[in-house]
């Protein structure tokens, strides 16, 4: 490999396209901003997914792993049909999320991913998500002063919601479940399974 083209793709981008699922379409972008431009959040990435495609082929692992924007992505995929090179780039966007937690480098109290681990505490005890049991964690996460706080501002929305039966106090304290909780819990511990050895394979 000569010189030129070893630079070009530095010791990061490897480390994507080895350890980061979906991580080797990283080199199929061709930096048109596409995928920036066509993001419902786009204004509020502090770096939009093309600019976090340079940075890995930049080498700059520690602002791209550390960065709270690789939390971003709702799974909208209004890139991932509009990208011209068929870069999956919600997948590689949760695969650096998942790795940089993995490796113990993702930002600590980043919005998304605290909503993406209560989401999964809550969903995987009786296999259905409990939105009022959700929304009171999300609500008294910083602490009950602010929780207090932000409940009286959205009263009125939470009012409307469960006029409208949306949403239903009663259901925090009950809630149901899937019909076979044994099932359940038996893919919950293969997904673990694979997830450790997936953590086991990154300490090779
Ligand atoms: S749309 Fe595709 S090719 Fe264009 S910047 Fe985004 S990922 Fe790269
Ligand atoms: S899938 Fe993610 S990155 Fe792509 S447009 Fe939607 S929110 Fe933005």
């Amino acid at each position: 490999m000569g010189e030129g083209r070893k630079d070009y793709r530095g010791d990061f981008l490897a480390e994507v396209e080895a350890r980061v699922e979906e991580g080797e379409w990283v080199k199929m972008c061709m930096q048109c901003g596409v995928c920036s431009g066509s993001c419902p959040l786009g204004p509020d990435w502090e770096h939009p997914p093309h600019e976090i495609f340079q940075w890995i082929r930049a080498n700059r692992r520690a602002e791209v792993l550390g960065s709270p924007s690789v939390w971003m992505c709702t799974s909208c995929h209004a890139c991932v049909v509009r990208c011209p090179r068929g870069v999956p780039v919600a997948h590689v966007m949760h695969g650096l999320a998942h790795y940089a937690a993995r490796l113990g480098l993702a930002p600590p109290g980043q919005p998304t991913r605290r909503l993406a681990e209560r989401f999964w505490e809550n969903m995987t005890r009786t296999g259905r998500v409990n939105e009022p049991r959700l929304a009171l964690s999300l609500l008294f996460a910083n602490g009950p002063g602010e929780g207090l706080r932000t409940a009286l501002r959205m009263k009125d929305a939470g009012l409307d919601l469960v006029r409208a039966g949306r949403l239903s106090p009663l259901a925090a304290l009950a809630g149901d479940g899937v019909e076979d909780p044994a099932g359940l819990r038996a893919v919950l511990e293969k997904a673990r399974a694979i997830e450790l050895a997936k953590t086991a394979a990154l300490e090779d």
